[in-house]
């Protein structure tokens, strides 16, 4: 029966990025708790991914099973045209009491990816209702990942984003070299001398500066120096362009801060959450903003902000994103950081001598083992989960971010796992 699922499964469903019909690998999950996936084959895997970021209370956490049991006796979802709820109210009132005191607005989205669409569509109306309807560009830095949809793709690193096939159809957006100073070290202001020259020569069609704040995600796993952004800043504020910065994957303590502006000390004009906001438990996102830009936009025509999903904060997402800031910011999750922080310091550190390895490093809970040449996914992934982790590579790129739960015990399985198959790989 498992195996007639799963070749149904091949021939009929797309995974991310995947092709039907091609035979990939598929793990079958049964089940899953705290730390630990549960194949139907009966394996257990040591979750080093947090499903991508999100899960950072692991999985089955009673609060969170009952919020949402307890939401689901009341109403699973209504249409938030006309109408509201308690717990999207609560959970904007979470959202602003633990972000900078200057973000006062909250759209709640669908995904990542559309939280960054909004933003960008906040940005441009905020022009439009000033007089500024040619500022419709985004600056942004190459090496970063916004999200699969149109908007998101324009502003994602053209290389490593793998849009160049719908480059007819994206918008042409302005691409200044990613920060090259790493995080911790302080960044001249050469690092930014061709961003300046950019913003000098089409600050007049920029809407906003978009990017990930100190650490670039799927575009390449890099840890950046804060100094640049608070450098960054300064242009911005001098040029008058919006700062959007998307903390999809950042957010919610994965950086060590609870969000990763707080490295830099400041906040943005508009900020994208998604990810771990509710926990890993259903799929919602969130776009931030000032007051002031929420009350420019309404300013001009149409007098209102045009975007409105059918599935706009769905009342079991939001009842998840509150149980899981709750849960988050009673959990002490600074020093569960800090020690997954250290352990992976000390457990990806045996890496480092590998020939077949470019550089390890850490930074909050991520850690991650970046090789020299691309892994092949057909033959590292079952060797990860043959020494009983779940890890998805990706390029050069071996990394994790494991639920804030992970045991000591668990971290030490993982990170010698990667050690054992990195190092196998080499031969
Ligand atoms: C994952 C991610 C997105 C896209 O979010 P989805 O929910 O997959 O649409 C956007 N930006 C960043 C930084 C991300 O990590």
């Amino acid at each position: 029966m498992q195996n007639k699922d799963l070749y149904f499964d091949q021939q009929h469903i797309w995974h991310p990025y995947s092709a039907v019909g091609a035979g990939q690998p598929l793990f079958h999950v049964d089940s899953a708790e705290g730390c630990t996936l549960r194949l139907k084959d009966g394996r257990e895997l040591i979750d080093g991914m947090a499903s991508w970021w999100s899960v950072i209370h692991g999985y089955r956490h009673p609060t969170m099973d009952d919020a949402l049991k307890t939401q689901i006796d009341r109403f699973s979802h209504v249409m938030f045209g006309g109408l509201t709820h308690d717990p999207a109210i609560h959970l904007a009132e979470k959202l602003l009491d633990i972000t900078h005191p200057a973000l006062d607005a909250v759209f709640f989205a669908d995904s990542g990816s559309v939280s960054v669409e909004v933003a960008m569509k906040m940005a441009i109306q905020y022009w439009a209702s000033q007089g500024h309807a040619g500022r419709q560009k985004f600056l942004t830095v190459r090496s970063g990942y916004h999200g699969d949809t149109f908007g998101a793709m324009s502003v994602c690193d053209p290389v490593t984003g793998m849009h160049s096939l719908f480059a007819q159809t994206l918008a042409q957006q302005i691409f200044a070299p990613r920060p090259a100073t790493p995080f911790g070290q302080t960044a001249p202001a050469s690092d930014l001398k061709e961003l300046k020259a950019l913003l000098e020569s089409h600050h007049k069609e920029i809407a906003a500066i978009i990017l990930e704040p100190i650490v670039q995600g799927a575009g390449g796993m890099r840890f950046y120096s804060s100094d640049y952004l608070v450098q960054l800043k300064a242009l911005a504020d001098a040029y008058d362009i919006l700062i959007i910065f998307d903390e999809i994957a950042t957010g919610f303590g994965r950086s060590g801060k609870l969000f990763a502006y707080e490295h830099a000390g400041f906040a943005p004009d508009i900020l994208c959450l998604g990810k771990a906001l509710t926990g890993g438990y259903m799929t919602l996102a969130a776009t931030l903003t000032s007051r002031k830009v929420a009350e420019t936009i309404q300013s001009g025509e149409p007098g209102v902000f045009m975007h409105g999903p059918t599935f706009m904060a769905n009342p079991l997402a939001c009842a998840a994103g509150l149980a899981s800031i709750e849960i988050l910011m009673q959990s002490g999750w600074q020093a569960k950081v800090k020690r997954i922080s250290e352990g992976l310091a000390r457990g990806l550190s045996p890496c480092n001598s590998l020939e077949n390895v470019q550089e390890v490093r850490v930074l909050g809970a991520i850690g991650v083992v970046e090789l020299k040449e691309a892994v092949d996914m057909k033959v590292i992934q079952p060797m990860l989960v043959e020494q009983g982790v779940w890890v998805r590579p990706f390029g050069k790129l071996v990394y994790v971010m494991p639920p804030y739960i992970i045991s000591d015990a668990q971290l030490i399985q993982l990170c010698h796992a990667i050690c054992h198959v990195v190092e196998a790989t080499n031969r």
